[in-house]
């Protein structure tokens, strides 16, 4: 079925939430990850010669993942579920989006989304496949799985009705159930915010930082890309207000590895997929179609969405154009309720 463009952001806002069932399958996730791209869609940029790098960069990573799995490396988490094929199935699948706002995130499915903003602030592939491989630790090590149900048990069961409705209804419900579900986890108010703990963080950049190696990139640029971030001046979050490590903190933590790496890390060495000068040409690429996309209503929703969606995995603290699309879509959320 289609879906009308503020049904699937009443989906989406129940993934930002995290608001899932009890027992939270994997099944689930790609299924919620699926609508969700639903309502991103209209920002990704469809261009073959793009679409094609950021899918050779991204199939690198599985691939290096998939050795990860073979030799047992990962937490408990990945490892609890025998079930794991589907995470290196060639229906990965890694988009970038039209956006001004500097993120990437993973819906946890077989999903993935860099933002054209985060992907022109690259110096080289290196920064690029480093957010790619921490990102895809996240599906790896199933936290928005994770993050889903210990949400739920936050939310409580007023919540869980709709929720479970949503995922009982199956598709043809599940928008409508979904936009209760929604509006009742937007009135409990509390959940906006991160959708990852420190500790999960801390496991993306190790379990990223291997997949990033073994893959071929520069060990000793997988922080690079958020010391880009702390000169841009990003870094403002004090660590104790915050539930995440500050970006320095990480940037050490990646030198650290990079330092304890033994001599076998050089056979890891590979070409990029793509070359400096090649890069650049794919930066100023996405530059001009990112002025050609037309600017409609719907397109304007997916921006908000975009703009609204957690950015735990780069910045410590919530931004305040985070907030500001936030609670627009709450408005919106509420608007849609009354009629
Ligand atoms: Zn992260």
């Amino acid at each position: 079925m289609k879906f009308r463009t503020n049904q699937s952001v009443s989906l989406l806002l129940l993934f930002i939430l995290g608001a899932g069932g009890c027992a939270v399958t994997d099944r689930q996730i790609i299924d919620q990850a699926d609508q969700a791209h639903s309502g991103l869609k209209p920002a990704v940029i469809n261009d073959r010669e793009l679409s094609d790098y950021i899918q050779s960069v991204g199939d690198r990573i599985v691939e290096a993942a998939k050795e990860a799995d073979r030799n047992k490396v990962g937490p408990p988490s990945h490892f609890k579920d025998p079930d794991r094929d589907w995470m290196f199935s060639k229906k990965m699948q890694f988009h970038f989006v039209n956006s001004k706002t500097l993120n990437a995130f993973t819906t946890g499915g077989e999903h993935m989304y860099i933002y054209t903003a985060l992907f022109q602030l690259c110096q080289d592939e290196n920064d690029l496949a480093a957010v790619m491989s921490h990102e895809y630790a996240h599906v790896y090590s199933r936290h928005v799985q994770k993050g889903t149900q210990r949400q739920y048990a936050i939310i409580g069961s007023a919540l869980a009705v709709g929720a479970a409705g949503a995922l009982a209804g199956g598709k043809e419900h599940a928008t409508e159930y979904g936009s209760a579900a929604g509006g009742a986890a937007m009135a409990a108010g509390q959940l906006v915010g991160t959708t990852f703990t420190r500790g999960d963080e801390a496991q993306a950049d190790e379990y990223g930082f291997y997949f990033y190696t073994h893959a071929g990139w520069d060990p000793q640029l997988f922080g690079h890309f958020f010391q880009l971030m702390i000169d841009k001046g990003y870094d403002k979050g004090v660590a104790y207000l915050s539930d995440h490590p500050t970006l320095a903190s990480r940037v050490e933590a990646a030198k650290k590895r990079a330092r304890e790496l033994g001599p076998e890390a050089d056979r890891w060495r590979r070409p990029p997929v793509a070359s400096a000068s090649r890069f650049r040409e794919l930066q100023s690429r996405a530059a001009q179609l990112s002025k050609t996309l037309p600017d409609d209503a719907s397109l304007a929703k997916t921006q908000q969405l975009l703009a609204a969606i957690p950015r735990s995995c780069l910045t410590p603290a919530i931004q305040a154009d985070q907030l500001e699309a936030q609670k627009r879509l709450q408005r919106d959320m509420e608007e849609q309720e009354k009629r």
